[in-house]
């Protein structure tokens, strides 16, 4: 899945509980639920990190900037606003922690040891890029969803 996804996702579940042990397992667990779905994704392997940073900050940056904008729009509080990203975070770290090994190229046993389990639990199968597109359009809008009904805030 896209950082975006696993972010919104993250978001979603902080939304949805204000239980400081509860919200971080959960997102933590979310990833790798969301990574064994057939899915798409814009990078095929770990060389073509470099060649996608721009897309790359883009991808991880825009649930954060869209609820920055909510913030700034007054729909969220501060509060509100560090609980949600803080769920984002928690959703993309194990991706986080991949490109730490990667970009590193770090010896680390424990790093080592999580890439297998990360890879491992990653699914094989690839969905075209329109389906794959479709089906993280369609999760990041039950994310919305899901927030705007925990905030009372209604899209539109
Ligand atoms: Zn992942």
């Amino acid at each position: 899945m896209i950082l975006s996804t696993h972010y919104a996702v993250g978001m979603a579940i902080a939304s949805q509980t204000d239980y400081w042990l509860l919200m971080p397992i959960a997102s933590l667990i979310s990833h790798f639920v969301l990574d064994r779905i057939p899915h798409w994704e814009y990078l095929d392997s770990s060389k073509q990190i470099k060649n996608n940073i721009p897309i790359i900050a883009l991808d991880l940056l825009f649930p954060a900037t869209v609820s920055l904008m909510l913030f700034a729009n007054g729909i969220l509080d501060f509060k509100e606003l560090f609980w949600l990203n803080l769920g984002g975070f928690f959703g993309i770290l194990p991706d986080g922690l991949v490109f730490l090994k990667i970009v590193t190229r770090s010896k680390n046993a424990w790093l080592k040891g999580f890439f297998k389990f990360h890879r491992k639990n990653h699914t094989l199968k690839n969905l075209k890029p329109f389906w794959g597109a479709l089906s993280q359009a369609i999760i990041i809008v039950t994310c919305l969803g899901l927030i705007s009904i925990a905030k009372n805030i209604g899209i539109g």
